[in-house]
């Protein structure tokens, strides 16, 4: 059946593939053609620091382009991928494409970014992942300190001793550990004593809370002020308004993301993004030599 609508079946799949657990055998094959066929591609969101206004890093997401022309987000295949246990090919293949581009990419905007990668919670569990960071920093180039995971609350629940000796070897490596959507899931005050992460993510559901809810501001903050006390950044998600940079802004947190500041884009639109900025930070760096004269 699935064969016989040809080429746009995958559209279909992803609707019914929740109701249809028999349709996870055609949606494994739908997500290996779509390896095969090159049909992944990443957007770069930039992040901002706060207290300058500078872009210093990107983070890689994950769209699927199905063969009708539709792009697909992470979370419709996603939880798919980590089902059929495919997620270790694509999240390889993520890994490798983002670190790939970071030398560009920091060539454009005249210094060293960071490059901010998702793991899903299968892949942080997986025993190679530490030579799959390893080999992906050998062949690309890409500075240890450059690259940093994205981990969410969850894996520090399974198994905690496992979790701890993955996130002590990646930092060994130099690499960053971040924990994303802050918030939103269980992790206790004594997990984060006991795990070192690098940066904390203040989700974005908090953020958003910041202008109307009083509660959401004194979150944030409080959030801010724990992330500096453990000796980690905080970047915001998902900072929609000017109103939410400047509370952040006042809040002392470091770095922020979202859609006020710039949108998701392919690398070919990152690149005029940073080059624009570069040039236009020259152009006021020349002014400013000149008004001296
Ligand atoms: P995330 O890691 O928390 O990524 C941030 C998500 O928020 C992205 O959605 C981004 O497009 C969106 N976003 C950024 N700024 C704003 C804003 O101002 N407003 C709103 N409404 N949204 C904003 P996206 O790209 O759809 O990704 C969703 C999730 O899928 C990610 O959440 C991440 O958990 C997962 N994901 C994305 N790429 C990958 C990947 O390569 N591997 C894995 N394992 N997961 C990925
Ligand atoms: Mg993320
Ligand atoms: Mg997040
Ligand atoms: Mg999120």
């Amino acid at each position: 059946k699935a064969k016989s609508r040809g080429r746009n079946a995958v559209a279909v799949f992803s609707s019914e593939i929740e109701s249809e657990p028999s349709s996870l055998l055609a949606m494994d094959s739908a997500l290996r053609r779509a390896i095969k066929r090159n049909e992944f591609f990443l957007v770069y969101q930039p992040i901002f620091h706060i207290a300058t206004g500078n872009v210093v890093g990107v983070e890689a997401l994950i769209r699927w382009q199905q063969p009708d022309g539709s792009v697909l987000s992470p979370v419709e295949f996603i939880p798919l991928a980590e089902e059929t246990g495919l997620i270790f090919k694509i999240g390889e293949w993520v890994l490798r494409t983002a670190c790939a581009k970071i030398g560009m990419f920091s060539r454009a905007a005249r210094g060293p970014l960071r490059m901010a990668v998702n793991i899903s919670p299968y892949q942080f569990r997986d025993p190679q992942l530490l030579s799959c960071v390893k080999d992906t920093m050998e062949s690309t180039g890409i500075e240890p300190a450059q690259l940093e995971l994205e981990i969410t609350e969850g894996v520090l629940l399974d198994d905690s001793s496992e979790a701890e000796e993955t996130i002590h070897r990646l930092r060994a490596l130099g690499v960053q550990i971040a924990m994303d959507d802050f918030g939103t899931g269980y992790s206790s005050l004594g997990y984060l004593k006991r795990f070192p992460i690098d940066r904390l993510k203040i989700d974005r559901s908090f953020v958003t809370g910041m202008e109307s809810t009083r509660n959401d501001q004194t979150l944030t903050e409080a959030v801010i002020k724990m992330g500096h006390s453990l000796n980690a950044q905080v970047t915001a998600e998902g900072v929609e308004t000017a109103l939410q940079w400047q509370y952040l802004h006042e809040q002392g947190c470091d770095d922020a993301q979202g859609f006020h500041l710039a949108r998701p884009m392919r690398a070919e639109q990152l690149l005029e993004f940073l080059l624009d900025r570069a040039a236009r930070a020259g152009e006021q760096e020349a002014t400013g030599i000149l008004a001296h004269l």
